[in-house]
Order: C-alpha cells, then structure tokens, then sequence
C-alpha cells in the first residue's frame, strides 16, 4: 500500500523516463510536481527504501520493476476512470483529468476490475492514450503526428499529447475531435502552419504547437 504521493511520484517518474526508458533527475520531477528538490530528495530515499526506486545522487532515478508495476496500476486505474466519466457519466473528454487524479488511488483491485468488465474492456482513454492491462501489457498505436505529415495526407484523430484543459476546449471549439477525419490542405513554411480540412466540417489553419500535440492513426 503507498500513499498518494508515492503513487504521484511513481506515476510521474514513470512518464517523465519516457516510460521507463531513461533516468530522471530530480530537479525535473520537482518541476513536475510543483515541488522543491529537497522534497524530492527525501521521498526517493524513501521510496528507494522501499525498493520502488533506483536512486543515485547528483545522477536521478529509474523505476524498479516493481516501481514500473506500480506506475502501470495507477495509469491504468486513471485511465479506466476517464472513460467511465466520459461514457457514463457525460464529462467532456477536459473535464475528466481532475477528477481522475483523485479516482486514480482507489485501492480495491476488485473494483478496478469490475469497471473495466462494466466498460467492455477499453483500450484507449478519451485522450487517446492506452488503458494498460491487467498485468501491465501496455499497446501503443501506430501513430503520426500531424506535424510530421504531407501535403494530401488524410488520417484519423487518435489521440493528443496536451491533455491539458485549455487545449482540449480549444479542438473542441475549431471541431476537432477522437475520430475527425483530416486531410492537410497546406503546409506554411515560414511559421510551420498547417492548413488542415476537417471532414463534414470546414478547413482551418493550426499553429505548429497544436499540430505537434495531435496524433493521428498511421
Ligand atoms: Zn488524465
């Protein structure tokens, strides 16, 4: 049993290692959690104490594989809340992240599995991301930014990087959502701009911050 903060941190050392694949140092992770290296500092010896972490001073930190289960329940556990949210309860897709943040500590693992069952077993969350397994089995989709792609080249919105408020009420409001067909129009190359065609919608022009935060299927 960890606390909150253990989970947070697991959970935050999971994605900032680019899940699991490099060290973190501590002054990222105390950015990322708002928080002060010394803080930091404490909680790793702390949770290396209790073999989640692979810690070495003035060098950051990895996750144990137990550390990598842990991170893998609770991403899968907040990831399962979103889509009940969304689906069930009729959040919009940047409501949810909030409220999951709190769900995502629920212990039961009972629990955890009813929902999935109740959910018919989602593979994705309503930001694209992937619901890890039971056991921790993680699918990525094949994915193409839209920055990276052509002029004539059409895909489908799988998922976005910024699962931040402010932008997803921004796709809302130019009608991009999971499941838009796009097809780019466009590419300015003084300021990296794209001009993109949303199907059954209208044609728009995007800036390269929101085409670098929009995965579409490959
Ligand atoms: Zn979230």
């Amino acid at each position: 049993m960890y606390s909150f903060t253990e989970e947070n941190y697991i959970k935050t050392i999971y994605k900032l290692s680019a899940n699991g694949a490099q060290e973190v140092s501590t002054n990222a992770l105390a950015d990322a959690l708002d928080t002060r290296a010394a803080s930091v500092t404490d909680m790793l010896r702390k949770l290396s104490a209790k073999n989640m972490v692979h810690y070495v001073k003035y060098r950051g930190v990895t996750l144990t594989e137990a550390g990598e289960r842990v991170a893998l329940q609770v991403i899968r556990k907040h990831r399962l809340w979103e889509v009940f949210l969304v689906d069930k309860l009729q959040f919009n897709w940047d409501e949810v992240h909030e409220v999951a943040e709190e769900l995502e500590h629920v212990t039961s693992e009972l629990l955890t599995k009813r929902l999935d069952e109740f959910l018919g077993y989602p593979r994705f969350d309503p930001h694209g991301d992937p619901i890890p397994s039971e056991t921790g089995e993680i699918n990525q989709p094949r994915q193409k930014l839209l920055a990276a792609m052509d002029i004539a080249e059409t895909g489908t919105v799988v998922g976005v990087n910024d699962s931040q408020p402010h932008f997803l009420k921004y796709l809302d409001k130019i009608g991009i959502s999971l499941g838009s067909k796009v097809k780019v129009t466009d590419k300015m190359l003084y300021d990296s701009s794209m001009e993109i065609h949303i199907e059954g919608g209208t044609t728009i022009l995007v800036s390269s911050e929101v085409s670098n935060n929009i995965y579409l299927s490959a």
